[in-house]
């Protein structure tokens, strides 16, 4: 919109829908990449029929379970500029809808290497359920990439069965180990805590600054480009596309975070979120430096 008007009508002529979310952005983005993947989680009513058919549109191969709710709508409102998103709550998941799905979740495993968690829990469901799947997926020998917060991430990397990977920023980061940071010592030194043992991967990205990553008792700071950007929203999962794709093609350590770093600056470059421009790859890729800082 040219402009965002308080307290009367707007009247849009470029309105566009998508099957949005992170995990969908993820599986947008590794089927673009040409990953064999299954998307999956709980759909219902009309808005849950509407996605699905989305997903057939672009050939992405899907595995949802019903819910009696309905998939929610979220609104963003492009103007001046900014981006305002007026989000709905989401439908409440019954009991007996979650063991529905855990049962539909360890049938889709039988096939899967890697799996990856994006995103807050609905309404209904106890903090620790991303740790249920994350045992399920560990004890059916498959990688789970977990892209979550708050307490869902605390109760994650508290867990028995840890990710193997995990994407927190700073400030998630701060909120786990009740410490400040403020420099890349600080970072360093905030990932060294035990709570963080057991996982093979953290990436911190850093938008425009690349992203500081550790693999292993290895640190590495990643620096990027700079590059023209038309809408960043939805790189992190971009990036988690890209991080997972090399992580299945058994890429080497610096490979895995290049094409991470890659996945989500081609979608900064794109007005869709969750989507990228595959034929931009290998210039971008030439252009990252990995600094082994320990
Ligand atoms: P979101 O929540 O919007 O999905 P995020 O905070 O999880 O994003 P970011 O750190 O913003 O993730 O971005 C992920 C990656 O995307 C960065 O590490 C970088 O490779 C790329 N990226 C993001 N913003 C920019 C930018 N302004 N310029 C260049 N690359 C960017």
């Amino acid at each position: 919109m040219e402009q965002l008007n308080i307290d009367t009508v707007n009247r849009l002529s470029k309105v566009s829908k998508t099957a949005g979310g992170k995990g969908l952005n993820v599986s947008r983005v590794l089927a673009q990449l040409g990953a064999p993947i299954t998307a999956t989680g709980v759909i219902g009513g009309h808005y849950g029929n509407y996605l699905t058919e989305q997903l057939d549109k672009d050939d992405i191969h899907h595995n949802f379970s019903k819910i009696a709710g309905e998939t929610r709508s979220c609104i963003a409102i492009l103007h001046e500029g900014q981006q305002t998103e007026i989000l709905e709550s989401g439908p409440q998941v019954s009991k007996e809808e979650q063991a529905n799905y855990i049962a539909n979740f360890e049938k889709i495993l039988s096939d899967a290497n890697y799996v990856t968690i994006s995103g807050s829990l609905p309404k209904g469901i106890h903090h620790d359920f991303y740790s249920v799947l994350t045992e399920k997926a560990t004890l059916a020998n498959a990688r789970v990439l977990l892209d979550t917060s708050g307490a869902t991430l605390k109760r994650s990397i508290e867990s028995d069965y840890k990710p193997f990977l995990i994407k927190p920023n700073e400030t998630e980061i701060a909120d786990l180990i009740g410490k400040e940071i403020k420099s890349e010592p600080t970072l360093v030194e905030a990932l060294e805590d035990e709570k963080f043992d057991g996982i093979e991967w953290i990436v911190v990205t850093l938008g425009a600054d690349g992203a500081l990553v550790k693999n292993k008792n290895n640190y590495y700071r990643v620096e990027i480009p700079t590059i023209d950007v038309k809408k960043p929203v939805g790189s992190g999962d971009s990036t988690i596309a890209g991080l997972a794709y090399a992580l299945y093609k058994n890429e080497t350590p610096e490979v895995v975070i290049k094409t991470g770093m890659v996945t989500g600056m081609l979608n900064t470059q794109e007005e869709k979120t969750g989507y990228i421009n595959v034929d931009n790859f290998e210039a971008l890729f030439e252009q990252v430096k990995i600094i082994k800082i320990k």
